[in-house]
């Protein structure tokens, strides 16, 4: 099954970037009066997230999303169409009333991806965003009701296009999560 549909800026292959993204303007699926976010500088992290809470573009089995630091994040049009999907959430996920895309999603509590927010980079307007890097929560879109039986074929396509599936975040993000907590805790204090 490599027609398997896990989201169209990957199912194509993947565009490699060699250089930084400036950042740009990521704006909503509204035709009139859209919601306009712009990103200052690059984004950072970029990976298909398999979770049932990510906003996904229809058919894709996957959303694809990336964070940058929530200080460069500015609304620059129609914030009013905006509400917080989830208020309870880690992930404020500022959604738009009308298409439904999330436009940015900040963490503001106390965790190690505080200052950080989410953002589903496909929506700027620009090119030269850096292609996903891995694949997280894999496992989770069955519980969006993707058949398990083809679970194999999705983690092989992932293989295929040279993004290491994971069921949780990648090694590196899971560490800095724990490293955080180990800090936090005074179990490391290095
Ligand atoms: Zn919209
Ligand atoms: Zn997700």
């Amino acid at each position: 099954m490599s027609n398997i549909a896990i989201h169209p800026s990957i199912d194509g292959g993947r565009k490699s970037v060699a250089t930084a993204f400036a950042g740009g303007t990521l704006v909503c699926e509204c035709s009139t009066n859209p919601v306009k976010v712009k990103i200052n500088g690059d984004i950072a992290h970029n990976h298909a997230c398999g979770c049932t809470k990510c906003w996904k573009p229809a058919g894709a089995a996957f959303s694809v999303v990336a964070v940058a630091p929530t200080e460069n994040v500015e609304v620059l049009e129609n914030g009013e169409k905006l509400a917080v999907v989830d208020p309870a959430a880690l992930i404020q996920r500022h959604a738009c009333k009308e298409c439904g895309v999330h436009m940015y999603g900040p963490v503001e509590r106390d965790h190690p991806f505080q200052g950080l927010s989410f953002v589903h980079p496909e929506r700027f307007e620009e090119e030269g965003w850096a292609s996903p890097g891995f694949a997280a929560f894999v496992s989770s879109i069955i519980e969006s009701g993707f058949d398990p039986s083809n679970m194999d074929a999705v983690r092989a396509r992932f293989t295929d296009l040279d993004l290491e599936p994971y069921d949780c975040l990648s090694p590196a993000l899971m560490d800095f999560i724990a490293t955080w907590t180990a800090k936090k805790n005074g179990v490391l204090t290095a």
